[in-house]
């Protein structure tokens, strides 16, 4: 590329375009992704940090016009896909305001904005917004691929709650968009959402948290020598028939903050009395003869969105993979099948895996993710009880530990194929027709192929999840 012409490009933006001659502010952008490893891997040619909308116009517009990869990141910027070799990263990290209109219960957020900007507003007004369980996590990165939060089994996936967007086209025009103005691009960007443009604003419906937002929530642990007692009564305990949705309890393998490895039930316990909360967070922690450690208390439900913040820092090195999972709970060779699968997994991990960073992590996300209809959005692949998480973290930069750390998740979803029912764009990106769609079933991604041939035939935005796509 020119000089010139990113000169131009520089002289047209009034946020900062950082090139590579610009050494040390370029290193610093390369390196503000949340995964060091990733970051090491890609080169663009240069990150336009836009003010807003405009900006996002003009970059879109120069790069389709000098055929220009574009890459999309947000304030979050969490996933693989936010950078990319040779192409102009467009960085929305400076577009995360959140304005909350109390009266409509909906939210406008910026598209750079993390999932904590989002809490901070809502909270004000006892209402919450469905994000990520990480509270530094991008909202855009999240909602685009469908969104499951910590609440996902009462209040659904994101993009249930996604009433709008504006967004850029490949053409660079600016366009609202809903259920009144395009329904098609509106079903396609609920669940396939980097794929069709660039979302500036989300316009988001927000729910009441009763409790004035306190819910009863935090970790009960045992020593992991007691996980596979316990786990398989935490799993004949989320297969009963006559649950709550606001009732939501987590399974997690970590390590105590003195690094012994433990195993744990995360109850998130919403709109109960505190006896009645803490009378089901009694009967948990009687599994496996009495919970070494209870930390379980009424606590506000932000404080929960933040509680994993600090086990997932930036600028470490990571890998992760994900399934999601179902079985009949009545088939005890079922439960014990994934119990056993679970606790070899863990005993398996690396020698070098970080005891802070390192989990298994078993999250609900039946309920009212599985009630929607899965034709309404196109994150169609719904079904599944768990999903089933392996995250992995390693101190050196050195890609024997990657290749070890990828081995090792890829063993994890294949322990679990038996049950293995659907897999989830936002974390398992995908490589192949076959995982392709396991992501998207064929009904939907011929409507996704279809929809991508109208609104963006030249394939502009092709860095994303339809990456798989543009390699084919
Ligand atoms: C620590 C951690 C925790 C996670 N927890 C959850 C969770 O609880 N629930 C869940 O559902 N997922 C979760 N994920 C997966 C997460 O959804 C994806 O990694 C997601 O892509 C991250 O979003 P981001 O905005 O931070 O990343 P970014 O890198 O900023 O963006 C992700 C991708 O989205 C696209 N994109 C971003 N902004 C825009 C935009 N404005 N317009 C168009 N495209 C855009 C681009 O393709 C970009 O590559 C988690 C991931 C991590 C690493």
């Amino acid at each position: 590329m020119a000089d010139n012409a990113l000169a131009s490009l520089k002289g047209a933006l009034r946020g900062a375009l950082i090139t590579r001659d610009d050494k040390d502010a370029f290193t610093a952008a390369r390196s503000r992704g949340w995964n060091r490893d990733l970051n090491a891997r890609a080169n663009p040619l240069a990150f336009a940090v836009v003010s807003g909308v405009r900006d996002i116009v003009t970059t879109v517009n120069f790069c389709r016009s000098n055929k220009i990869p574009i890459a999309v990141r947000g304030k979050g910027a969490h996933s693989p896909y936010g950078m990319a070799n040779d192409a102009v990263v467009i960085d929305l990290m400076k577009m995360t305001a959140v304005r909350v209109d109390p009266q409509k219960k909906l939210a406008y957020i910026q598209a750079g904005a993390d999932g904590g900007d989002i809490d901070h507003e809502t909270a004000l007004h006892n209402l919450i917004c469905i994000t990520g369980s990480v509270s530094h996590t991008g909202f855009a990165g999240v909602a685009l691929g469908g969104g499951l939060g910590h609440l996902s089994r009462w209040l659904g996936a994101v993009v249930d709650s996604i009433v709008g967007y504006e967004m850029v086209t490949a053409e660079g025009k600016v366009v609202r968009v809903d259920e009144a103005t395009d329904p098609e691009l509106f079903w396609g960007m609920r669940g396939n959402g980097a794929s069709f443009g660039i979302v500036t604003e989300f316009v988001v419906r927000l729910r009441d948290m009763p409790n004035s937002g306190i819910i009863r929530s935090a970790p009960i642990l045992w020593p992991v020598d007691k996980a596979k007692e316990v786990m398989t009564s935490w799993m004949e305990r989320i297969g009963r028939a006559d649950r709550k949705e606001t009732e939501t309890l987590q399974f997690v393998y970590m390590h105590s903050p003195d690094g012994h490895p433990v195993c744990g039930v995360v109850p998130l316990i919403v709109g109960e009395t505190e006896a009645a909360a803490k009378a089901t967070c009694d009967e948990l922690a009687a599994f496996g003869g009495g919970a070494l450690v209870r930390q379980d208390t009424q606590l506000p439900y932000t404080a929960l969105q933040a509680a994993l913040d600090g086990l997932l820092p930036f600028n470490q090195n990571y890998w992760d993979k994900g399934v999601f999972i179902d079985w009949d709970p009545r088939d005890g060779g079922a439960v014990s099948s994934i119990v056993n699968a679970a606790v070899k997994q863990w005993s398996e991990k690396p020698a070098f895996a970080s005891k802070v960073s390192t989990f298994l992590i078993f999250m609900e996300v039946s309920g009212a993710v599985a009630k929607a209809d899965p034709a309404s959005t196109s994150f169609a692949a719904r079904k599944g009880r768990l999903w089933c998480s392996c995250i992995i973290s390693w101190p050196d930069d050195d890609v024997s530990q990657r290749a070890a750390s990828k081995m090792w998740c890829n063993e994890f979803t294949a322990k679990l194929s038996r049950f293995h029912v659907t897999t989830y764009l936002n974390n398992a990106m995908p490589e192949s027709e076959v995982e392709m769609l396991e992501v998207f079933p064929q009904d939907t991604m011929n409507r996704l192929r279809s929809l991508k041939q109208k609104v963006d035939p030249d394939n502009v935005f092709k860095m994303g999840a339809w990456q798989y796509e543009a390699n084919m």
